[in-house]
């Protein structure tokens, strides 16, 4: 097994665990692994979420690592090293999800040399290899327009991509995701149009927040913008993630009720969109999607 920065901090729930590492610079990243239930095996698999920046600059207001700003970007070498690092607590991660800590395509070579570290690692002396293929991959982005053309000219047709939707149009996703002033929703899904899915298909992340993103109207709105895809949504109640203050906005959203969640997803399946409720796993260790945010610096502590 690879050397790997110290695990400084572990914590459960259920079958969840998140872990923390200290970096040689004395960064820390937290990473996560996800138990996953194959329903035809009825085997167990599990997931890993991996950062690929400590902090982030891309400043979603929902998200506590965007609240932390970013600090650096993560080497291949560190993000490989929280495979070893899951590895070391008795998991052998299945599927990798670059969709930690951090926008991985705003941290783009050093992603495309640590996919490309996993699909070529051979044993060494006898050792397992950390050897994955791209369709155990995902990559999630929040849409950096630039970085999905660079990844499609990587040729790696099978790894999926998820993007981080979380609005219908323009004028909410601007409030919500600055990103999207710079490459609006147009740009975005041209982007995407131009991504060589080849039939699979990508995963559109979508956030819920009450009164703000989930109305009827919405799930009209946002089934039109997919109708050219064979998209997957995935409902994600928000997550409340507190963090540094500075941020009014991420103080005002509120999260809906599972019911509220099913409701907007039968909306979308009424105008032959597919979606589905994704459970929130992880929250009370803040282990859950947009929670993520030990202290990314090198002043942290332990
Ligand atoms: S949601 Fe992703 S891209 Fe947005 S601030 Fe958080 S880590 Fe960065």
């Amino acid at each position: 097994m690879d050397a790997f920065p110290p695990i400084v901090r572990r914590q459960r729930e259920g079958g969840l665990v998140k872990f923390a590492q200290r970096l040689a610079d004395g960064a820390v990243i937290e990473s996560v692994i996800v138990p996953m239930r194959e329903k035809e095996a009825g085997k167990a698999r599990t997931t890993l979420c991996l950062s690929t920046q400590a902090g982030c600059r891309m400043g979603c207001v929902f998200c506590a690592t965007g609240r932390m700003g970013l600090f650096r970007n993560l080497t291949p070498e560190e993000i490989c090293g929280q495979i070893a690092a899951a590895e070391s607590l008795g998991s052998r991660p299945e599927n990798l999800v670059f969709m930690g800590m951090g926008e991985p395509l705003d941290n783009f070579e050093n992603l495309v040399a640590a996919i490309r570290r996993l699909i070529e690692s051979r044993p060494v002396r006898g050792e397992r290899p950390l050897a994955y293929s791209t369709r155990q991959m995902i990559v999630s982005t929040c849409g950096l327009v630039p970085g999905i053309a660079r990844l499609a000219a990587a040729g790696w047709k099978r790894l999926v991509l998820a993007v981080s939707l979380n609005a219908p149009n323009d004028e909410i996703r601007s409030r919500l995701m600055p990103v999207n002033r710079k490459h609006p929703m147009a740009e975005l899904r041209q982007a995407l149009l131009d991504y060589p899915l080849r039939g699979r298909v990508f995963m559109a992340e979508y956030v819920l927040f009450r009164g703000v993103n989930d109305r009827r109207e919405h799930a009209a709105e946002l089934a039109e913008w997919l109708r050219p895809f064979r998209a997957c949504v995935n409902l994600i109640s928000y997550n409340p993630a507190p963090g540094p203050a500075g941020r009014a906005a991420a103080e005002v959203l509120e999260s809906p009720t599972a019911a509220e969640v099913e409701r907007f997803r039968r909306w979308l399946r009424a105008e032959g969109q597919y979606a589905r409720r994704r459970e929130a796993k992880g929250r009370r260790i803040r282990a859950a999607c947009g929670q993520l945010a030990g202290p990314a610096g090198p002043t942290a502590g332990s």
